[in-house]
């Protein structure tokens, strides 16, 4: 069984009652329970755990590791995010959603500023299927439709993904790559842009159904770890 560890940095939760009405198990709580639903092993950690309730313990024992950050990216200790990188190049799976475009993690990983446009409207967005034969997007119509999200909007200051699977539209007229893939290493991470904390967009079946398929895509494979720096030749041969 693939084991997800979803991890929330749980700050809007615990100082925002309007967040809390939306999420009263935490962002953590509700997207842990879904996965669960849909069969897969999911745990939950925090900011203010120790060690971020990431230990080499979690971490080893994480096939996938799915992040929510924002007003606590500074907060998080570089170790840990060494460890976190260090994991994902090695094979672990890594989603980053929402505002975590900005943790510390995503942009290691990236080596960009990440940065990008912003408006809190509670305007509608329309997320584009542009890939419809990838696996991420089984299951999807044509587009998701969220009746009220915060915009993000090009440029978007990122890498070019390695593949590209969503890409949204916002009453206000911007358009953003809302669904990215990039290989790191060993691992797979990919970018979910929705899910503004004071919405209810993790509760909504497509947006589910999308991070459940995105856990069965960055999952490791079994394989070996690659072999690297100075080896004998496999054949003999005279110099
Ligand atoms: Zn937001």
């Amino acid at each position: 069984m693939v084991k997800v560890t979803v991890w929330n940095e749980n700050i809007h939760e615990q100082t925002d009652a309007e967040v809390r009405d939306v999420y009263p198990e935490g962002i953590h709580g509700t997207i842990a329970n879904f996965l669960k639903e849909n069969g897969l092993e999911a745990k939950t950690a925090t900011l203010e755990q120790p060690e971020h309730g990431l230990t080499d313990n979690v971490l080893n024992e994480t096939d996938v590791l799915i992040w929510w950050g924002h007003t606590g990216h500074d907060k998080v200790d570089d170790r840990i995010v060494e460890k976190v990188k260090d994991r994902v190049l090695k094979g672990m799976g890594l989603i980053v959603l929402h505002s975590g475009h900005f943790s510390k993690i995503f942009k290691s990983l990236m080596g960009t500023t990440c940065d990008l446009k912003w408006r809190e409207a509670g305007e509608n967005e329309r997320l584009w299927v542009v890939n419809p034969s990838h696996p991420i997007a089984e299951g999807i119509g044509e587009y998701i439709e969220l009746d009220h999200e915060e915009m993000y909007g090009e440029h978007f200051d990122i890498p070019e993904p390695d593949e590209l699977v969503f890409l949204s539209w916002f009453r206000g007229g911007e358009v953003f790559r809302s669904g990215c893939v990039f290989n790191r290493g060993l691992g797979k991470v990919f970018y979910f842009r929705p899910g503004h904390e004071t919405f209810p967009t993790y509760h909504q079946d497509d947006i589910q159904r999308v991070i459940v398929n995105a856990v069965n895509y960055v999952k490791p494979l079994n394989q070996n770890q690659p072999i690297r720096g100075n080896v004998q030749p496999l054949e003999r041969f005279d110099k």
